[in-house]
């Protein structure tokens, strides 16, 4: 993909809007927990401050944190949240901790702003000198970000006279950050967002086979799109995790108590019989660990995949499987795994996950993981290997394995 690349712009002494996925998460004490993402952006940060522009960076954050007041009508939009809870986020600026980590790991002043658009913000801006950084506040605080308000993208298009998008990972919302703002500004792509791309294009286009495509989590439908799309792409499809039970509905099999989207059970048998005309290898777990309950106290026991009791719920795929997907994986040269083969958050039915890092270590040939989740998992039990790569996007980059172009991005090519 020809994307205008951030090397392409003029920037010096320039005031750059940079959109950045900042939704990271932190912990009891207001510090950051996971800094992935902060740390992939800084390279489009250091390019433009070594070259004297002014950077303003801008993010949203998700969950809670992003209802704080902001007038009657977002109040009234967003009632569904607690009086207290509301109140507590309202006494906080939630970008405040991402500011001070991101000084941290680029030992430089950051500015943190309370608010990201209006007369303070503008003032504050336009006081800017070259190599000063401000981050603005949540951008979903504002209703009209999601909504793509244009006037509400043209208020933080005039704090700028460039407009990068270095978040990949947010580029698949048409909100108004994403694809209001580049309609007003000359635009251009960051590092993380190239490199993203990059790593993505190189598993789709490349030749060596076999490419194998494992998939876990939680729900068939985030997933199916991205099996639908590769169907005759991969020489095969290996899944775990919850998506499994759904699959085991659609051939008749009892799951017990375990997790199933009913409403996927035709897709699932019509996935099942385009892989097959397909004459692709399609693996469903051969044994599971069952779980009298949903807890890392529960009693378990290893059965096989069509037995299991009807008061046990499967929590992840077995040893026998476990064995399996690593051997094939071993032998694949393309990879794209995405979900947690069980409930790894709980140690007791993390071991199928473990089994197919372990199975990581020192694969041959060229992986990526993407998810939240996984790349979570990833980094926590610590694959480090230079063939893989773990991606920063888990909604954006299934979307663009299925095929669908991601609205950030096509904003970008206008
Ligand atoms: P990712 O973020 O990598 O795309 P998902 O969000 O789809 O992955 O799913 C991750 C979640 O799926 C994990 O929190 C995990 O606990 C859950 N999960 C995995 N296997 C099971 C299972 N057998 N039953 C219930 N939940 C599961
Ligand atoms: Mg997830």
């Amino acid at each position: 993909m020809n994307l205008p690349r951030i090397e392409q712009a003029e920037v010096r002494g320039k005031r750059v809007l940079v959109r950045v996925d900042y939704n990271v998460p932190y912990d009891e004490n207001w510090e950051v927990a996971d800094a992935t993402r902060i740390v992939e952006s800084l390279p489009t940060i250091q390019y433009l401050l070594e070259r004297k522009a002014k950077v303003i960076l801008m993010s949203h954050r998700g969950g809670a944190e992003a209802f704080r007041v902001r007038g009657d009508k977002f109040y009234r939009e967003r009632t569904k949240i607690s009086h207290r809870r509301f109140k507590y986020w309202s006494e906080k600026s939630v970008m405040e901790y991402v500011g001070k980590k991101l000084q941290e790991l680029i030992q430089l002043p950051v500015v943190t702003l309370e608010d990201c658009i209006g007369e303070e913000v503008q003032r504050v801006v336009g006081a800017m000198r070259e190599g000063e950084i401000v981050l603005l506040e949540n951008l979903r605080f504002y209703g009209e970000e999601e909504e793509n308000d244009e006037g509400f993208a043209r208020e933080l298009a005039q704090l700028a006279e460039i407009y990068v998008n270095d978040a990949f990972s947010a580029s698949h919302r048409p909100h108004a950050s994403l694809i209001g703002v580049p309609r007003f500004l000359p635009h251009y792509a960051g590092f993380s967002m190239l490199k993203e791309l990059q790593a993505l294009e190189k598993l789709l286009m490349g030749e060596e086979r076999p490419f194998c495509l494992l998939m876990g989590g939680a729900k068939i439908s985030d997933k199916i799109a991205v099996m639908e799309n590769l169907l005759d792409k991969v020489d095969s499809i290996c899944i775990g995790g919850a998506l499994s039970y759904t699959f085991f509905k659609a051939q008749g099999w009892e799951v017990g108590k375990s997790k199933v989207e009913a409403e996927r059970i035709e897709t699932c048998q019509r996935l099942l019989e385009k892989a097959k005309e397909q004459k692709l290898s399609f693996f469903l777990p051969e044994d599971v660990v069952a779980a009298t309950k949903f807890s890392p106290d529960a009693s378990s026991e290893v059965v096989a995949a069509q037995a299991i009791p009807a008061n046990q719920m499967a929590m992840d795929i077995g040893p026998k499987t476990g064995a399996l997907y690593s051997k094939i994986l071993k032998e694949s040269r393309r990879l794209f795994w995405n979900g947690p083969m069980g409930v790894f958050e709980m140690p007791n039915f993390a071991q199928g996950t473990l089994a197919i890092l372990g199975a990581l270590k020192d694969y041959q040939g060229y992986a990526v993981i993407g998810g939240g989740e996984s790349a979570q998992a990833a980094r926590r039990y610590g694959v480090d290997n230079e063939a893989l790569y773990i991606a920063t996007g888990g909604g954006a980059s299934l979307q663009f394995l299925s095929g669908k172009p991601l609205p950030g991005i096509e904003a970008l090519l206008q």
